[in-house]
């Protein structure tokens, strides 16, 4: 029987729990993947860890852990996987890509997620484009880890096209902190932007995904705008949430928890389909559009899959190319 301070400290209510995180490595027969899907806005996906530590509630990549025989959803977070990277090998991978090509970074985890801070993975492949050039890539993080690499990106900016997207779903520091709890807090994401304007990498801003009752006010899509503008950003975007069952699994308990007044209408709506179209797009476009006119963020269309937009991505088991499509 535990007495004293040992009994206090065991009935102490948690203040914040941590979960653990394993990291391991994961070989890999290609870095670069082909994407299967036709509407994508890019040709080549890399994403160099599987699973990522940010946890956001609303992630649909968990089916990639699915893969891996891993099926509990919040298995994505918590293991996670740093591919074999070779730089040779890497190399005649990208024989294959075509001028026109857009090589999304970071489709289905994020690039600079923690783990990068350890295994540099992203920043080697980054490396491999500087003595190359004619290369397009497109970057998404949430992350400020990316400001560590301003210097590398500008240097591969000044021999290919660079895009690095930043997404910000809400300037609502606590909000954030419930539906992305690992991610940096937005504003150190737009400082990280900031960063890399001044370097002269070409930036934009993701507000996606957007989610019906809880970041698609308004004032709250124009705070992002706003911000945007601030940092240099060159474009807007922003979609529907879109949500399978591997994500529903993760985002309907929580939606429960903390916005149970939109519990029903959500379960409701997901339990048919897994995007939200029709009027309510149709509105959100309209509402995104006068926000980029407003603050002149319409320089380039995206060539990336802003968060919800387009899944494709990761190979399965067979090495050939799962696609999800919207
Ligand atoms: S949505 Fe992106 S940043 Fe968030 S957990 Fe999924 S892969 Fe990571």
């Amino acid at each position: 029987m535990l007495t004293g301070i040992a009994k206090l400290a065991h009935d102490g209510a948690s203040l914040a729990h941590k979960a653990v995180v394993e990291y391991r490595t994961l070989p890999s027969r290609s870095l670069l993947n082909r994407c299967a899907g036709e509407r994508m806005p890019f040709q080549w996906t890399i994403n160099p860890y599987r699973g990522c530590e940010f946890g956001c509630k609303y992630c649909y990549a968990r089916y990639t852990h699915e893969f891996m025989e891993l099926r509990d959803p919040l298995d994505f977070e918590r293991a996670i996987f740093a591919k074999d990277f070779d730089v040779r090998a890497f190399s005649r991978e990208l024989r294959a890509v075509k001028p026109e090509d857009w090589i999304a970074i970071g489709t289905a985890t994020d690039p600079y997620q923690p783990a990068e801070r350890r295994y540099c993975l992203t920043r080697k492949v980054l490396e491999v484009f500087l003595r190359r050039e004619g290369f397009q890539l497109a970057i998404t993080t949430k992350s400020d880890l990316v400001a560590r690499d301003a210097e590398l990106l500008a240097a591969v900016a000044a021999r290919n096209r660079v895009r690095v997207n930043m997404t910000v779903t809400t300037m609502d520091a606590d909000l954030a902190r419930m539906l992305e709890p690992m991610a940096p807090r937005p504003d150190l994401r737009l400082g990280a932007l900031a960063a890399l304007a001044r370097a002269g990498v070409e930036v934009g801003v993701a507000a996606s995904p957007v989610m019906p009752g809880i970041n698609d006010g308004a004032a709250s899509l124009e705070a992002v705008a706003r911000a945007a503008q601030a940092v240099g950003a060159g474009h807007l975007w922003a979609q529907p949430v879109f949500l399978k069952a591997c994500a529903l699994a993760v985002f309907l308990p929580f939606l429960e928890e903390r916005f149970p007044h939109l519990a029903r209408a959500y379960r409701a709506h997901f339990a048919r389909k897994s995007h939200i179209g029709g009027e309510y797009e149709a509105r959100l476009r309209a509402t995104v559009q006068a926000l980029k006119n407003k603050y002149g963020l319409r320089r380039t269309a995206p060539a990336i899959p802003w968060g919800q937009m387009a899944l494709a991505i990761e190979p399965g088991p067979s090495g050939s190319p799962e696609t999800l499509a919207t």
